[in-house]
């Protein structure tokens, strides 16, 4: 693995800070419009720069730049480094997109993925249903094509954003007869329509990021499904590998543990600042060498792209890696905040910015909720063992079909 950059790769780093320097922070009037608006301003001329958005081509609102790894993480790091918004984090950029773009119709990609990636349009994902998470392929939620639409009934949970989403990608059983991974079908569909109803869940934390949707009688035109009918599972399993990389990403554990240094720093034991304690020392440098190595199995990883070799199971311990990382720094931070790891949690953060003691006991609890989000981390302990070691398939599963 060389982790040094060409004199070519330099140059585009070079490049990459001058458009910085020259368009973030956005100046004058500019400077005062709301942060969402500055944001959204900020990306389209980091598009029209070639910066962002390099896979899609132009005429789905992307900048289609020639696939290159390398110069891709050097975009990361500049533009993290000022502090600049980088591409359009979420549901629908993340993960509807790359699908759509493998897997969607022309018209579909016309239509869906310029308004994604610029934010103007939100999504959220009707896959779990009670009784159907890890074992998705069980989920009953019915579509019946009548005349032109779609006829939508059933439940979803879960569902991350339903309250803010405009649209939902979802998959329904639309083959009754069919076997179990073969009767589905994936299915865009507005939410803003009178078949279906939105109920919040409210978590631990206190806020309601996930609901209970519900469809009676919910419609969508005929053409608003995304690969063949009852060829959904295949569609859907192109979104999981887009969301297990999303929530993999090492930058996240990196700029958590930073954050952790400095909460080691502000809190004290025994009258002197916590991080001078040798026990505290020793799990924060125990918890450097875990981030650091993810850290480098993502470069590892870099480096098979830029290969054209397949990443095989380094990739596929990503997620499980980056989710037992978050959860293992959330818990040395509740052990320095004592006493204060009683307070109500507050709004996680992201970034390697200062954290309040509230905001750490949010960030505690997130880190259970996202070992489970995208799969839980015993699936993919079987995914990993099943697709990356070649073992035999886990019993309990192969038994369901
Ligand atoms: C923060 C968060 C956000 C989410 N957002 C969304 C969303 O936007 N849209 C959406 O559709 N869903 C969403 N989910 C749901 C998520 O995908 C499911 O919770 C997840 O797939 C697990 O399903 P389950 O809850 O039904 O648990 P179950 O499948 O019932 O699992 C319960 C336990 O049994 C274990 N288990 C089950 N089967 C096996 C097996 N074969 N081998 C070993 N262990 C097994 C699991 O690992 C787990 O520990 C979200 C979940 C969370 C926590």
């Amino acid at each position: 693995m060389d982790l040094s950059y060409s004199a070519e790769y330099e140059k585009f780093r070079g490049e990459v800070k001058a458009f910085l320097a020259g368009s973030w922070p956005l100046r004058g009037d500019e400077a005062k419009l709301p942060g969402e608006k500055r944001a959204a301003l900020f990306r389209e001329r980091a598009i029209a720069a070639g910066f962002l958005a390099r896979s899609i081509p132009k005429r789905y609102g992307g900048s289609e730049q020639a696939a290159d790894v390398l110069k891709a993480q050097i975009i990361r790091d500049e533009f993290a480094r000022a502090r600049a918004p980088g591409e359009m984090a979420g549901i629908g950029p993340s993960m509807l997109v790359p699908t759509l773009l493998e897997k969607g119709s022309e018209w579909q990609k016309e239509r869906f993925i310029a308004p994604t990636i610029r934010g103007e349009i939100v999504w959220c994902q009707g896959y779990s249903e009670p009784g159907s998470g890890s074992d998705l392929a069980s989920l009953q939620t019915k579509a019946e094509l009548r005349g032109d639409e779609w006829v939508i009934n059933g439940q979803k949970i879960w569902t991350s954003g339903a309250h803010r989403a405009d649209y939902m990608f979802c998959l329904c059983r639309t083959e009754p007869a069919a076997q179990k991974h073969g009767g589905i079908s994936y299915l865009l569909l507005s939410m803003k329509q009178p078949g279906i109803e939105v109920r919040p869940l409210r978590q631990m934390t206190g806020a309601a990021d996930f609901n209970e949707v519900f469809f009676t009688d919910a419609r969508t035109p005929k053409d608003w499904i995304v690969g063949k009918r009852g060829e959904g599972w295949l569609v859907s399993r192109t979104t999981l590998k887009h969301e297990r990389n999303m929530i993999g990403d090492a930058a996240n554990a990196l700029a958590t543990f930073q954050s952790l240094v400095s909460l080691a720093q502000r809190t004290t034991r025994a009258g002197k600042p916590a991080i001078q304690d040798p026990a505290i020392r020793q799990r924060l440098v125990q918890l450097e060498g875990y981030v650091r190595s993810h850290q480098y199995s993502g470069y590892r990883q870099l480096t098979k792209a830029a290969k054209s070799q397949d990443p095989g199971r380094v990739q596929l311990m990503n997620k499980l890696t980056s989710t037992n990382i978050g959860n293992e720094i959330a818990k040395l931070a509740l052990d320095l905040l004592g006493d204060d790891g009683l307070y109500e949690p507050g709004e996680r953060t992201l970034g390697a910015g200062p954290r309040s003691n509230a905001q750490w006991v949010g960030q505690f609890m997130w880190s259970l909720g996202s070992a489970v989000a995208g799969g839980t981390a015993n699936i993919q302990r079987n995914v990993i063992g099943e697709r990356g070691l070649g073992l035999p398939r886990d019993a309990a599963a192969s038994a369901k079909g």
